[in-house]
């Protein structure tokens, strides 16, 4: 796997590979990589001849300083996975190498980018939109890929390639959980024993949704869930929504949409968690 710091060595290595006409997959990340990175990594060697990784913990997409600080950065490790993985290239650029000073970023989403996680963190999806959309310019992959472990994060990617016109293809890819049902996340590192058990309620209560929703009313479906998530006095729930898997709007009944998701955001103490269950998917494309 060959390593690049800066924008100037990742052109011209990939210069290299586009002379030979391949077709190119890219894997934007903010790394402390588990198997859930690794599925992206994976699926994209599958689809392409060569697989760029990225890792930025991209400061503009973060609502609070200690939360940026505190993020998860095992360098070491993270580049010893992505040779096992057999990634082609990784670019992993210092802060100065994607901003500089005063930059503005405000692009129109149609309102996609300011519900659920939107509420909880203003201006974090313009943050993720203004990186993606630096490093889907300077690598210009075929395909692109994202975890459907941030849902709304996809959608707004989708919309964000839609209306800066790129030519690039967002392939989502599933959640990858651990054998006891939380999807992994960087942050997991942070939950102790306590907080890691209490957790687990967020995907025990997402499957329970989904058998739910085929004998209960979306309401009551919604109240059932609501109930386990805000009596854990571990755990301090943000939001739990049933909505349309294309506009998250909520619905407020099953034939509503053909596609209907559970999307949920917990406190597990410090540690803020997010996950996600189709409730119903008929035509959803991965
Ligand atoms: P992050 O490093 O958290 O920015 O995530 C980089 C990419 O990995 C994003 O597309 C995430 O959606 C994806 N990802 C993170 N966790 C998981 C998971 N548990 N399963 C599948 N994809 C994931």
């Amino acid at each position: 796997m060959k390593t690049v710091t800066t924008r100037k060595e990742l052109t011209d290595v990939l210069e290299k590979f586009r002379l030979k006409n391949a077709t190119l997959g890219f894997v934007p990340t903010m790394g402390a990589l588990h198997q859930g990175h690794l599925s992206l990594i994976k699926r994209s060697k599958e689809n392409n001849d060569f697989t760029v990784c990225s890792i930025f913990v991209n400061p503009t997409q973060f609502t609070s300083l200690t939360d940026l600080e505190h993020y998860p950065r095992p360098i070491e490790a993270d580049i010893a996975m992505l040779t096992m993985a057999g990634a082609d290239i990784l670019f992993m650029p210092a802060t100065g190498e994607m901003y500089g000073d005063n930059e503005k970023w405000n692009l129109d989403l149609g309102g996609i980018d300011s519900m659920l996680e939107g509420m909880f963190r203003p201006g974090h999806f313009q943050g993720v939109t203004q990186i993606v959309y630096k490093l889907l310019k300077l690598v210009e992959p075929d395909k692109a890929y994202f975890g459907q472990k941030d849902f709304q994060q996809l959608l707004v990617i989708k919309k964000m390639v839609e209306v800066m016109k790129l030519q690039v293809k967002i392939v989502s890819c599933p959640i990858i959980r651990e054998a006891d049902g939380l999807a992994m996340s960087s942050r997991n590192i942070h939950l102790t024993r306590p907080y890691h058990q209490a957790a687990l309620l967020i995907s025990a209560t997402l499957f329970r949704a989904l058998e739910d929703s085929k004998q209960y009313s979306v309401n009551e479906t919604l109240n059932r869930a609501l109930e386990i998530l805000s009596l854990n006095e571990l755990l301090t729930l943000e939001y739990f929504c049933i909505a349309d898997a294309a506009s998250l709007l909520p619905v407020k009944t099953w034939s509503d949409s053909k596609n209907i998701i559970a999307l949920t955001a917990v406190n597990a103490g410090k540690t803020r968690l997010i996950d996600n269950q189709f409730l119903k998917q008929a035509d959803f494309i991965s």
